[in-house]
């Protein structure tokens, strides 16, 4: 059963051949729910064009039938952008997998909007270079999807995230027309920058079809150390100490008690002793040359407790990340989480962090964790929520979100770091964005998406 009209399924059908497109409930399910299990909507279809021309003529149809789109790459979004929550047509890019060779002169590649994150490493690598962002999702995140959400990602205190690797972009915008500037020159001063704009317009401006993307040199040596501190003022001056000594610092990662012995618990990981610490950093330098001594150095200026950890093999390495990377899942195990991405100026994080068991229901609990180097911390509240919440829930959950959301605010903070604003923080747009912002984002929108059909829901809230 399908509200997508019988003739927009025609034409759809016809775009991208009936193979393409989805419409049997089994079959749309997995589309129509998001990593955490917390957004569930239902797809009016799914459709998976297998090229630019494909995916213009999808936009036109809709357009025409004025059906909205939501575009959709490896779904590991986490604020319910990339969901049909209205039961809106699922644009599945996935197939859009093409990468081109390496342009080693000019250390840049273009690349589908599928492709995979780890796909675009192997490539990179292949050519002794890499790609600027990382992230846990690298096997399903796509390249459409993070220029979709401007990702950040564990090593943006070194190369910034996707807006800086973003040399062009090819984009499908609401009413089918085809825009494509992926030269890649670095020097191009010919009018606005279509490119940035749609970087972390989370699919309401336009479809990306494709990106030309910076590539960095691969470092030859790499070390990866483990800091426990006493609190979490120690671990922030830590990260002051560790960017003025180490020139490749390219992971500052902040972990804290609670977190890791959850992770250890859930995962059955056994972290070293200095992740046990109130607050732990887990740091990584990355260079042509052995940045193991430069680390050394600053390291033995911090106020640290217990002994640091210096992994220098891969598996040593992968141990410690693995603590990282294995919150979320650890969270995700609990429950559904009160999930929030926010960042926070660096001297007032600690702060920050102390202020929030003011916001939090009896029973919750909390688990913090982020990239600090970028003051960007992932608060997550559990025990709020079930899979199937209730209107108590959701009232719960939503007084959470709010209440820590302000605090942000309060501190001089941004409402989302990292993951966009998606239709989970729509109502909190205001926060962070002066009316006369807004009135601009709406006088773009309509100019590039005149129908408004794409991802209507997502970032802009409704006018009243
Ligand atoms: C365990 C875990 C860890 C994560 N860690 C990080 C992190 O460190 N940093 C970070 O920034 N994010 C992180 N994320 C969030 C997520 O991985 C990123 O937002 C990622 O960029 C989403 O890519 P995707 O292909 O899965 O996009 P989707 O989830 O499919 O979509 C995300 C948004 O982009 C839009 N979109 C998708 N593809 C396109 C396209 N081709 N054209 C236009 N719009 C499109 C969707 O409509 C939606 O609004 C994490 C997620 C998980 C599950």
């Amino acid at each position: 059963v399908t509200d997508v009209p019988a003739a927009l399924l025609a034409s759809l059908r016809a775009a991208v051949g009936s193979p393409h497109v989805l419409t049997d409930p089994e079959l749309t399910e997995g589309f129509s729910t998001d990593w955490t299990g917390r957004f569930h909507g239902r797809a009016g279809a799914v459709v998976r064009p297998g090229t630019t021309d494909e995916v213009e003529a999808v936009v036109r149809a809709c357009a025409e039938a004025a059906v909205a789109i939501v575009p959709q790459g490896g779904n590991t979004g986490l604020v319910g952008g990339g969901v049909p929550l209205h039961g809106e047509v699922v644009l599945s890019l996935t197939r859009l997998a093409n990468l081109d060779p390496v342009d080693v002169a000019a250390t840049q590649v273009t690349a589908g909007a599928g492709v995979t994150l780890a796909e675009l490493q192997r490539h990179a690598d292949r050519c002794d270079l890499t790609f600027g962002v990382d992230l846990a999702p690298r096997d399903s995140c796509t390249i459409g999807g993070m220029v979709a959400t401007n990702a950040g990602g564990t090593n943006v205190v070194r190369y910034g995230p996707m807006r800086a690797q973003v040399m062009g972009v090819e984009a499908v915008l609401g009413d089918g027309s085809v825009v494509s500037h992926l030269h890649g020159l670095p020097k191009d001063n010919t009018g606005y920058d279509l490119a940035g704009l749609l970087t972390g317009s989370e699919g309401t401006l336009g479809i990306v079809t494709a990106a030309r993307l910076r590539l960095v040199p691969r470092p030859a040596h790499r070390v990866t150390a483990a800091l426990g501190f006493a609190a979490i003022p120690d671990a922030v001056a830590a990260v002051g100490v560790l960017r003025s000594m180490v020139t490749s610092l390219h992971a500052a990662e902040l972990v804290l008690k609670d977190g890791v012995m959850l992770v250890a618990s859930v995962l059955g990981l056994e972290p070293p002793p200095a992740l046990l610490a109130p607050a732990a950093l887990i740091l990584e330098a990355a260079s042509p040359t052995d940045p193991t001594e430069e680390m050394a150095a600053a390291v033995a200026r911090l106020s640290t407790v217990g002994d640091p950890v210096v992994a220098t093999t891969p598996d040593q390495r992968r141990r410690l990340w693995a603590v990282r990377e294995g919150h979320g899942e650890a969270i995700n195990r609990l429950g559904p989480p009160v999930k929030l991405d926010v960042s926070v100026p660096l001297g007032r994080v600690a702060e920050f962090v102390a202020g929030l068991s003011a916001c939090l229901p009896p029973g919750a609990g909390l688990v913090i964790f982020g990239h600090l180097g970028d003051g960007n911390l992932h608060v997550n509240v559990t025990g709020v929520l079930t899979h199937e919440p209730n209107a108590e829930e959701v009232a719960r959950a939503e007084a959470v979100e709010a209440s820590i959301l302000e605090a942000v605010v309060g501190v001089g903070g941004s409402i989302s770091a990292e993951h966009g604003i998606g239709t989970a923080k729509v109502r909190y747009l205001h926060l962070c964005r002066t009316p006369a912002e807004i009135a601009a984002f709406r006088n773009i929108k309509q100019a590039l998406d005149p129908a408004g059909i794409l991802n209507p829901h997502a970032l802009l809230p409704a006018l009243a």
